[in-house]
């Protein structure tokens, strides 16, 4: 592996469930020390793509390269010597931590078992440092998951997942299950580790205005397909898929007067199924821009920018219409 290695690489993912096409052929890289946020509505297939990484399922084409290596076929055997590679962290800490372990404990499993396994002693002060680091007080090592609160539990699995030195977390939507109130905390310690630890991230999530202050590229996922993918300053100022147009519109911002100002884009109907994806832009059935073509064409991914968009209106010069202003009044599909 180089510097200049993908920490991570996927190239035509594919994931079916029987008929149901979750991941249908998505290709993105991850530098080393980069955050990607994957963005998309439950059911957009992202998280299947996180499982896919750590091959928690086996995708059914496709290749997924962690720092250089292929892990897309090794064998179980052979996959636990790269299990310090990456880490993940869950949506829900409540059931990703063992009930019946120490918080210390479980911590300190991937230097327990994993390759870089060190002697109990060793093991204690590197769980110590790794709960201070996640600002949590060493004698919580001593308590069990259920005596905390569901911020500290993530705080947990956070320091559980990087104790190993990962290259790669993925953090499966880190914050969704928490309340409110602790969502901000968790997020920004999460960006505060990435910057001190210099890890490379998949960060999956529903919310795209989650991801503005954490994530250095951004790529947006619908219906088991990238729709678009750009550095996150371009995205934030001139996303150019109507999806993506459409998420950002409906994202929350903090200013009331802004809010009240927005123009509302409503994405109408629940995600199509992924049983039977609509043909040509699987986009069309919710889209307000929607005309003849998209029925019947696949949208080749235009270059828009550091990245591309998948619209049949997206110009070779990469402009194209905003349904946010274009429209001039609410959408729906
Ligand atoms: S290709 Fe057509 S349906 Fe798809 S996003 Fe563009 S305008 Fe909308």
């Amino acid at each position: 592996m180089t510097d200049q290695t993908p920490a991570l690489e996927l190239e035509d993912l594919t994931m079916h469930y029987g008929p149901v096409r979750a991941v249908d052929g998505v290709s993105f890289a991850i530098r080393p020390g980069q955050v990607t946020a994957l963005v998309g509505e439950s059911g957009s297939g992202k998280s299947t793509v996180g499982r896919c990484v750590v091959r928690l399922v086996e995708p059914t084409a496709g290749t997924v390269r962690i720092a250089g290596t292929d892990i897309t076929h090794l064998s179980r055997r052979v996959l636990r010597k790269h299990r310090d590679d990456v880490s993940i962290v869950f949506q829900d800490p409540a059931g990703s931590l063992d009930p019946r372990m120490l918080v210390g404990d479980v911590v300190g499993e991937p230097l327990r078992i994993g390759a870089r396994r060190l002697p109990r002693k060793e093991r204690d002060r590197r769980v110590a440092e790794e709960l201070g680091r996640v600002g949590l007080r060493p004698a919580v090592a001593r308590r069990y998951p259920h005596e905390l609160s569901g911020g500290q539990r993530q705080r947990v699995s956070i320091a559980r997942a990087l104790i190993s030195s990962p290259t790669l977390l993925i953090a499966d939507e880190p914050t969704s299950a928490l309340d409110v109130s602790v969502q901000a905390a968790v997020l920004n310690l999460l960006a505060d580790l990435q910057r001190d630890i210099g890890f490379a991230c998949l960060f999956i999530t529903h919310d795209l205005s989650a991801v503005e202050y954490l994530a250095d590229e951004i790529a947006v996922m619908y219906l088991g397909q990238l729709v678009e993918m750009g550095s996150r300053e371009r995205i934030f100022a001139r996303p150019r898929h109507p999806y993506t147009q459409a998420l950002l519109a409906a994202a929350p911002v903090a200013d009331p007067v802004e809010q009240r100002s927005r123009t509302r884009v409503l994405l109408g109907d629940d995600l199509p199924s992924a049983l039977d994806p609509p043909s040509g832009c699987r986009f069309r059935t919710r889209c307000p821009l929607a005309f003849d073509r998209c029925a019947t064409e696949v949208p080749p991914p235009i270059p828009v920018g550091d990245g591309y968009a998948a619209c049949h209106l997206v110009r070779p010069d990469g402009t194209g219409p905003d349904v946010r202003v274009s429209s001039g009044h609410e959408v729906g599909a």
